[in-house]
């Protein structure tokens, strides 16, 4: 049997891409969302779909184990669960933060934590988190978000170099703007429809597919080959 490839946020967008292409590949899934119910195409398949908010770590990891009951050890976590609130943060409602830091940062860590110790022991393993262009460069409304993608670049790196001694690796896929429902969290009518019209200029954003692609590369390498980033933007994306 293939190796488990477990991924949060498999609900929508970039994850749900992401499943259908390990699917395809023969790769037996941990599916992780709150909304369960958008993974049905996966009922009968090789996956385990579970009910999970990857701030609960203890939630996390009972779906990390009841999977792996199923189809072996973790060869793969995709830290994708994330989202974005735009807005200033003199005029944010600060709980917009927490959430943002929460899911973004503490998720991740969260994911990490659970798989880790089993993958050092193996000494083989890859982590692949989700992070953004917003984790290099700054953009106007991002302060928030961008911190946390921030952190997702600078958590990973430094991850990265612990776990290289026991053979595990660290991969960032940093997407620019992708037709997702990420933006349609942010509260702020005049800020979405600004992104929107930005989108068009550009003539338009990439599909979840070309990000999920960038993931599987990734993973496909040798374990010896660690793909430490890579950035995937439309070509007409300028910042
Ligand atoms: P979507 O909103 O389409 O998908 C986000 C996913 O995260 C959903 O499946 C949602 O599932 C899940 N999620 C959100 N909160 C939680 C939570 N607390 N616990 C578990 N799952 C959660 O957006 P994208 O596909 O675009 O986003 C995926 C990742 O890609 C994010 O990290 C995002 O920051 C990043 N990204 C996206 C870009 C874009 O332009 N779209 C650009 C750069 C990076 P559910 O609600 O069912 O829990």
């Amino acid at each position: 049997m293939k190796e488990l490839i477990a991924i949060t946020g498999a609900s929508s967008g970039i994850g749900l891409a992401t499943a259908r292409a390990f699917h395809e590949k023969g790769h037996p899934l941990l599916l992780l969302a709150r909304r369960v119910e958008k993974l049905k195409e996966f009922e009968g398949k090789q996956a385990h779909a579970a009910r999970v908010d990857v701030t609960d770590l203890p939630g996390f990891r009972h779906a990390v184990q009841e999977a792996e009951k199923k189809f072996g050890l973790t060869g793969c976590l995709v830290n994708n669960a994330g989202l974005m609130l735009l807005g200033l943060v003199h005029e944010q409602n600060p709980e917009e933060w927490k959430q943002m830091y929460d899911v973004n940062v503490l998720g991740v860590l969260n994911g990490m934590h659970i798989v880790l110790p089993g993958m050092i022991q193996r000494k083989k393993g890859t982590i692949i988190n989700i992070s953004s262009v917003a984790g290099r460069f700054t953009f106007p409304l991002h302060a928030a978000y961008c911190g946390t993608k921030y952190a997702v670049h600078a958590i990973t790196e430094n991850v990265r170099k612990e776990v290289a001694p026991y053979n595990v690796r660290l991969a960032i896929i940093a997407p620019g703007a992708v037709e997702t429902e990420l933006l349609s969290h942010t509260t702020s009518e005049e800020i979405k429809a600004g992104y929107e019209g930005w989108k068009k200029e550009m003539g338009g954003v990439l599909r979840p597919e070309d990000i999920a692609k960038a993931v599987v590369y990734a993973y496909e390498q040798p374990q010896n080959v660690c793909v430490r980033e890579v950035m995937v933007a439309p070509t007409r994306q300028e910042p």
